[in-house]
């Protein structure tokens, strides 16, 4: 007969959701709940989502005619604090995904040790073919659908695929008209105007140049010499560019969704920052070489950092990356199969989870002012981020020395340690 221990520790595939995001999402956390041999029972509440809530929204759309739209919203973990985590806008959204989305926000949070806990939230609809009229009232019909559910104390969406500052005052807006009284801390990624934090719109790319610097002095290069090449010029890769050539370091590449620009001497990044307002786009910058898409990993650069879409650096690709750092901007930009590979060869990645941390832990200050009714500068925001981002990168980086094992898998046991204290320290009610 199996031990008791062997029964219970459940294995990735043996998991509701294998197979899925949400299984991928556990294959990650296998590997650090194997090392920090987590208590069976723990590991079986952390592999479940707390709460999961399906709604219909019914709208009045401009024909006249009445769509309704189905909206989730998952608080994945809520044992350090209120579930923290966007609402997206896609018609690919679904409740595996979500879930899998809430459950990485969750192991995020604590790996940036904010008090908070996971969430997502998304509605499966094509934002890109309806009117700001018709997203308005699907915003508001949503938020008053799970107006029970979120709360300062309870669930703080913020911005995520498709949404942004305006659908965050409507959900603001909803939620205090519902309570009967204006509740700025409901929601983070507002407008400055209406409690949104100074530096939130930098924040992510300026995590990203923290993490890079760090990244570089335990690696033994020099930051204020160092290639640079950056998938992806929105709002994470633009900042983490404009921030890196501040300190010096050379931005010798940058591709978006149309093309790219090389320049060996380095990018003169304000001029391309110009050139991207008037045409949308990096491409035909005269400030440099056209670069395809292809060509941008193979180059010979210290550090690359995809800031664009999840799954760009695959088996297909990851054998010409010469780059020794890889600092992931964006959310699952490297396949688990690829990331060993790179791994294997002695690249040093710095994971999402970790890299780009710092756009929640902005939310987290802006949650905080707005709690207090007292705001900070730039100034003192971006100090606070410093000594925050600091800490995460040593706190993983310390557990990778460790347990020798790699900068994501670290993350994981930094995160599921975190999670895992504080649930056997709040005991079981039952
Ligand atoms: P964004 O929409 O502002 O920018 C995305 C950029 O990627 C654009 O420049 C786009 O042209 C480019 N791009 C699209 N397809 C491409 C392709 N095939 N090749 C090269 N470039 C391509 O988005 P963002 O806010 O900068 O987010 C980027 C990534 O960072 C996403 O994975 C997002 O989830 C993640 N992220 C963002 C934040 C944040 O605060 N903005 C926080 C955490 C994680």
């Amino acid at each position: 007969m199996a031990t008791r221990t062997e029964v219970a520790i459940p294995r990735g595939d043996e998991l509701p959701g294998h197979g899925s995001t949400f299984g991928a999402m556990l294959e990650e956390f296998n590997v650090a709940a194997r090392l920090l041999k987590l208590d069976p029972g723990v590991w079986k509440i952390l592999t479940n989502p707390k709460r999961q809530i399906v709604v219909s929204c019914p709208v009045q759309m401009d024909n006249g005619e009445i769509e309704v739209f189905t909206g989730f919203r998952v608080q994945y973990n809520i044992t350090l604090g209120p579930a923290k985590g966007g609402i997206r806008y896609h018609p690919d959204v679904n409740l595996d995904e979500i879930t899998a989305l809430a459950a990485w926000m969750t192991w995020k949070c604590a790996v940036a040790h904010i008090p908070f806990g996971g969430g997502k939230g998304g509605i499966i609809c094509d934002p890109g073919k309806m009117s700001k009229r018709e997203l308005e009232a699907l915003t508001r019909r949503y938020i008053a659908e799970i107006v029970d559910a979120i709360g300062p104390e309870k669930d703080v969406p913020a911005p995520d695929v498709n949404t942004n500052e305006q659908i965050m005052a409507w959900v603001m807006d909803t939620y205090s008209m519902h309570v009967g009284h204006t509740t700025t801390s409901v929601v983070t990624g507002k407008p400055v105007e209406l409690g949104g934090s100074m530096g939130r719109r930098e924040a992510t790319g300026r995590g990203v140049m923290i993490a890079t610097r760090e990244a570089a002095r335990h690696v033994g290069i020099d930051v204020t010499s160092a290639r640079v090449a950056v998938q992806g010029f929105g709002n994470v890769g633009s900042v983490s560019a404009e921030l890196l050539a501040r300190q010096g370091a050379r931005i010798v590449a940058v591709t978006d969704w149309k093309g790219g620009v090389y320049n060996d001497s380095g990018i003169d990044i304000a001029k391309l920052l110009a050139h991207v307002q008037q045409h949308r786009t990096v491409d035909g910058f005269s400030g440099g070489d056209p670069l395809s898409h292809d060509r941008l990993f193979s180059l010979d650069v210290d550090v690359l950092i995809p800031a664009a879409l999840e799954n760009q650096i695959t088996m297909a690709n990851a054998s010409v990356i010469k780059a020794r750092i890889i600092i992931e901007g964006a959310n699952g930009p490297t396949t688990p199969d690829a990331h060993r590979h790179l791994h294997d060869r002695g690249v040093f990645i710095v994971p999402d989870i970790l890299a780009n941390s710092s756009g929640v832990t902005t939310s987290y200050f802006e949650w905080v002012q707005d709690r207090y009714g007292y705001f900070w500068s730039e100034k003192e925001v971006n100090e606070r981020l410093e000594l925050k981002m600091c800490e995460a990168f040593d706190d993983v980086l310390q557990t990778a020395l460790k347990y020798t094992v790699d900068m994501r898998t670290a993350a994981y046991v930094v995160a599921i340690n975190r999670v895992a204290t504080v649930t056997k320290m709040r005991g079981m009610y039952a």
